[in-house]
Formats: structure tokens, sequence, C-alpha cells
């Protein structure tokens, strides 16, 4: 079967590897001049199953709410008149009941333990190196975050998910960096959950796809989905029809247009967020695990000689240029925890779009149009979704069962 994969992410080049290991001939069509230019290039690179969570959560509305005016908070909203927008946050606070938290983070726990195993052993199978550690630590400030962090403790709880409750003391011996003058109430330990570097992942794995008979066309930009009768027949390319057998949209917030035009209307928003990266000092003592500051939410990655700050969530905003008070934000933090140990003044500052569904899970599977398949929606977990995702993917189009269940992973959600 031909298959056309839209976008070169890390969804899009996991999607091609994974088809072509059951046979199929596969074209990745990406506009970009390489795989994994835009929002899987500067994240944070945490794969945490055990802390993947849905942004609809009890207490976010409050907690937008509060940052409102506010230019420096980990949340923003800025609102716009974009209906797009006001429909995204109605779901969006439907679903931030306990309920539906509880649903939602279930669903995206499924897929998140089913991709970080494919990870795994494709890693291990085929030797990528994308600057791993293991072991996630996150801070709590205050008495209040490590509270507020409770709900999250007991399902993982119910969900057997091994994790160590730290007070300040253990949390700096796992962490002998840390600085001492920065308030720390405690922290909850993810001993199984992981980080690494997604772009060089990505470009890896399209490397051996590559080997394995994946065409990449890059500086593509695909216009239109092609649709006769029930069917979609391929897409217009450049002004061009390039015919296929099935096509999977990949294409993270820009597939929203493109699925469009053909009837399928998926509810993803863009979610800025920026990340820094700075060089270490030769004799510094940086983060040995990926670390999450639960206060600023923000993730302070170790990638070799290098460190990752990213985060900070602006709903509403569609420009994806980088703001002045965001990047001082993840610099603080930084500093906050490890001042001097890198080059702050040169970080190289990166903004991206979380491709964000009001519930959090992503949309994974067929559609109304027979060949015409989705692997979108990946929001703020998208790294950590990626294998899993893309063997979903590849199953489906192979009329096979796929491992886990599909059960809120689909568009049948939304109907
Ligand atoms: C600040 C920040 C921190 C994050 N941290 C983490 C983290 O720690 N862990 C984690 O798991 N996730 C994290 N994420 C989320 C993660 O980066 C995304 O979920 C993931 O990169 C989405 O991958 P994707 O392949 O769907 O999208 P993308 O990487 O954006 O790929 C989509 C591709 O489609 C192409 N495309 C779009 N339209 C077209 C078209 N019409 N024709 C051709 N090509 C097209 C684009 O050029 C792009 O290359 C973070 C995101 C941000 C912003």
């Amino acid at each position: 079967m031909h298959v056309i994969v839209v976008g070169a992410g890390i969804v899009g080049v996991c999607t091609a590897y994974y088809l072509r290991q059951l046979g199929h001939e596969v074209t990745v069509l990406e506009r970009r001049g390489g795989a994994a230019q835009e929002t899987s290039f500067g994240n944070a690179g945490v794969i945490a199953p055990g802390y993947v969570t849905p942004w609809a959560a009890p207490g976010m509305p409050r907690k937008v709410l509060s940052y409102l005016f506010s230019t420096e908070a980990p949340v923003l909203f800025r609102p716009t008149a974009n209906p797009a927008l006001w429909r995204w946050l109605l779901r969006w606070l439907g679903e931030c009941r306990l309920a539906r938290y509880r649903v939602n983070k279930a669903r995206m726990q499924r897929l998140a333990f089913y991709s970080r195993d494919e990870l795994r052993s494709l890693s291990a199978s085929k030797g990528i190196r994308f600057e791993h550690t293991q072991g996630y630590l996150q801070l709590f400030r205050t008495e209040r975050d490590l509270a507020m962090n409770a709900p999250a403790r007991a399902m993982l709880d119910e969900a057997g998910v091994p994790y160590q409750l730290l007070d300040s003391q253990a949390c700096r011996q796992l962490e002998p960096g840390l600085n001492e003058s920065t308030p720390l109430q405690g922290g909850l330990y993810l001993p199984e959950d992981e980080a690494g570097n997604c772009p060089m992942f990505a470009r890896s794995l399209r490397t051996i796809a590559e080997e394995n008979g994946v065409a990449f066309s890059f500086n593509r930009h695909v216009q239109r989905i092609l649709i006769e009768g029930d069917r979609a027949t391929g897409v217009i390319v450049d002004d061009r029809p390039v015919h296929a057998d099935a096509i999977v949209i990949a294409a993270a917030c820009d597939s929203v247009p493109l699925l469009n035009k053909v009837g399928v209307r998926v509810p993803i928003y863009p979610i800025k967020g920026y990340s820094a990266t700075v060089q270490l000092e030769p004799s510094a003592v940086g983060p040995r695990h990926a670390l999450m500051d639960e206060a600023y939410k923000t993730a302070l990655t170790p990638f070799s000689n290098r460190m990752r700050i990213a985060g900070t969530a602006e709903i509403g905003d569609h420009n994806l240029d980088l703001r002045d008070a965001a990047l001082r934000t993840l610099l603080r933090v930084a500093n906050d925890w490890f001042p001097g140990v890198g080059r702050y003044s040169e970080a190289q500052f990166w903004v991206g779009a979380r491709p964000m569904l009001p519930d959090g899970p992503p949309l994974l599977g067929r559609t109304r149009h027979r060949g015409l398949f989705l692997n979108l929606g990946h929001g703020s977990t998208g790294w950590a979704m990626a294998c899993g995702s893309g063997r979903i993917l590849a199953d489906l189009i192979s009329d096979r069962d796929p491992e886990i269940s599909l059960e809120g992973l689909t568009i049948e959600r939304y109907r």
C-alpha cells in the first residue's frame, strides 16, 4: 500500500518508520527543510508517562484567572475575538471537572506507557542515542504546591506507578547542584520516567527510515486533501496531485485547515510555549535528572553539557514571537535552582505551539473518509507519545489490532 504522511515532526517520523516496518511504501511530505523543525524542535524532552496529565484539570480555570493580568505567569490567557478560541475554552472548562480529568488522564497514560515501551525497544534495537537521562523529579517550593499534587499521587497509587515522596534534604541528595537558598518543601521522584533530545531522536529515526526505503520529501507544502466519493485518494502539493492508498495527517496545529476543507473538524488550538538552552560551565553541577518546578511549571532538563529550560503556556495568541517576559521567567527559574552553572547570557531561545485538544488525549486513527487517518493533537506530551502513536497508526492501516485499546483516543469521542 502507498501511504502519504503529512508532517515530519516527531509524530510523522515515527509513523513513517513503523509503516515501513510493516511493508508499506511510504512518502513523507514536509514543508520545512528537515525533520522536527517545528514543535518537536525545542521541547523540554520529558518522557514521563507517570506524570502525563491533561491541562484540563480541577483548579486550572482558577489558576488561569489568577494570572490574567500578570506578564510573568506560567499560564497566560490572552483573550481574542477568535470564535475557535472561545469554543475551545468552553470545551476545556467542561473537561476540568474531576471526573473528566480522571478519564482523560487515564487515556493519556495508557498511550504514554505503551509509547515509552516502544521508544525503549526501538532505541535499544537500533542503537539510537538521544542524550537520554533516567528519572524525573518534581520540585515543590511550598506546602501548597505539595498539597495540589495530592490527586496526581492518588492516581499514581491506583495505577501502581512507582514514586518516592522526598523531603528537601533527599531532593538535594538526588540533585546536589540545587541552590540551598531557594525554598524547597519537597519533591516527587518518578524513577521510571525519563528524558531525551526529541529532534536528535527524530533525525536518527528519519535516517534509519530512509535507509529502509521511506521517501522524505522536504520543502513540500500540502495544500489540500483529495476526496473522491467516500475515499481520500491523495493530496495536492505545490499545486500538483500526489496519489496514495492512505494518508496520515500528522501536521500538528496546521492539520486543522487541511481537515476543515474535507469536513473533518478537530478542535486543536495552539498553546504557545518557550524554551532556553544554555551551555553549562565545564566544572558546574547542573541537573542530573529532568526536573519540574511545579510552581512555575518549568522543566529543567540536562542534555549532555547543556541545560534546556522550558515552560509557559499562552492561550489565545497565534503569533510565534519570542516574548521577553516569558524568557526572563525561564531564566529566573533556572537561576533560582542553578545559579551560575550555565552561560545564561548566551541562552538560545525558542518558541513553539503545542497542538492542544481541549480534553488532553490526542486523536488517532480513522476518519469518516476511507483512507484518511489522523495522528495529531498530542499537546504538551507529543514526544512522550510519538512512538506508541506511530505504531498504532501503522497497525490500523495494516488492518492489525493495535496492542492497546483505542477507547477515548479516536475522533469518535467528539461525535
Ligand atoms: C515549550 C514546550 C515544551 C514541551 N515539552 C514537552 C516534553 O517535555 N515532552 C513531550 O512529550 N512533549 C513536549 N512538548 C510537546 C511536543 O513538543 C509536541 O507535542 C510534539 O512536538 C508534537 O509533534 P508533532 O509531530 O505532532 O508536531 P510538529 O513537530 O509541529 O510537526 C508537524 C509538522 O507538520 C508540518 N506541516 C504542517 N502543515 C503542513 C503542510 N500543510 N504541509 C506539509 N507539512 C506541514 C510542520 O512543518 C511540522 O514539521 C512541548 C512543547 C512545547 C511548546
